[in-house]
């Protein structure tokens, strides 16, 4: 198989980070998936309506997945004619590269934005906080090992047939498999997930202090949105990491971005600049994020967002 992708269950089902990646793959060749967790026939035949072949199941139970996971993965590869394996950004998609990288002596292409399959590998990537672009072609004899963000691909249902699936041995892995999954904790939140929300209200230092996110809850709770920030606040425990939008952060994609009080740093702008409408709210005319924004309201937050909510609210 030409191309793999890395994938992995939670809650039931493949990430749709890993949807995103089979469908990419699909469309470049022969797409075998790995896919860690407990599996079902229903998760299997999600993968296949995306366009994977082939499936090879491994279920790491309660052990830290990405040493089981990367021992069976290079065992598979090695002696393969594999051309690309594909990961995404989470946790463990990063751990299994890195651990493959070592075990293939191959490098790891990360933070791509796009990638194609001729004769050799081909990464779209950027660096130093988005304000560069570069191509990287790799030119090995074994596997190109690249991991890519998410939202760049769409994730397709094609309608393909269940695969093929192979189930793989749990590998020995000495001390480093000794880990295990004690407690698994979902941070609890209100309103829409904020990957997967068509409007995102996102607030950055402008606001001037924590209890001032309450102003964003409304707004959003008004438009069906979620709320986001900036790593300043973060940083500042105004609000949780799992706000976070950015290059350390997550990546959202909505059809209308409001940014309040946000400067428009590089590491931000790469996690919402994928955004339909960017609307900003800054009382500095020279704030760089006017110059991505689509609509600017050069004033204060604190006067601006309280009139629009009033103006939502006279609508309704
Ligand atoms: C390795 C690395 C990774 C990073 N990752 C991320 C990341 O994932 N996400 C991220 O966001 N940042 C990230 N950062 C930090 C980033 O560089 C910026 O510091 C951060 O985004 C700035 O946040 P901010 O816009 O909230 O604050 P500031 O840059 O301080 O901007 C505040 C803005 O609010 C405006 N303002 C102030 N008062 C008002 C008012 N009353 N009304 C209207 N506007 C007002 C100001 O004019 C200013 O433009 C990272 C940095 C590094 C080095």
């Amino acid at each position: 198989m030409a191309i793999w992708v890395f994938a992995e269950e939670i809650d039931g089902a493949p990430t749709p980070g890993s949807l995103e990646l089979v469908s990419k793959a699909n469309s470049m060749g022969d797409t075998a998936v790995f896919y860690v967790g407990a599996g079902s026939p229903e998760a299997f035949a999600v993968l296949g309506a995306h366009g994977a072949g082939t499936v090879y199941h491994l279920d790491t139970g309660d052990v830290l997945p990405a040493a089981p996971a990367a021992r069976a993965l290079g065992e598979l590869l090695e002696g393969s004619d594999t051309k690309l394996v594909l990961f995404g950004m989470g946790n463990t998609d990063r751990d299994v590269a890195g651990r493959l990288s070592a075990r293939l002596g191959a490098p790891v292409v990360a933070n791509g934005l796009d990638v194609s399959l001729q004769d050799t590998v081909t990464v779209t990537s950027e660096i130093l906080g988005g304000s560069l672009s570069v191509t990287t072609q790799v030119v090995l004899d074994g596997p190109a090992l690249v991991i890519t963000r998410p939202k760049v691909f769409v994730s397709e249902d094609t309608g393909g047939g269940s695969p093929e699936v192979h189930t793989v041995a749990l590998p020995d892995t000495g001390r480093s498999g000794g880990a295990t999954i004690t407690e698994r904790h979902v941070e609890a939140s209100e309103g829409p997930d904020l990957e997967a929300a068509q409007i995102v209200v996102s607030g950055g230092r402008g606001l001037g202090a924590p209890d001032k996110f309450a102003m964003l809850d409304e707004l959003a709770g008004l438009l069906g949105g979620a709320v986001g920030g900036t790593r300043a606040v973060v940083d500042a425990g105004w609000v949780p990491y799992s706000y976070q939008i950015g290059q350390t952060g997550k990546t959202v994609k909505p059809s209308v971005y409001i940014a309040a009080g946000i400067s428009g740093a590089m590491q931000h702008i790469v996690g919402m600049k994928g955004s339909s409408t960017i609307i900003a709210i800054n009382k500095d005319p020279d704030a760089p994020i006017f110059a991505l924004a689509d609509l600017g309201v050069v004033g204060d937050l604190h006067k601006v967002v309280p009139q629009l909510i009033e103006a939502l609210k006279s609508r309704s």
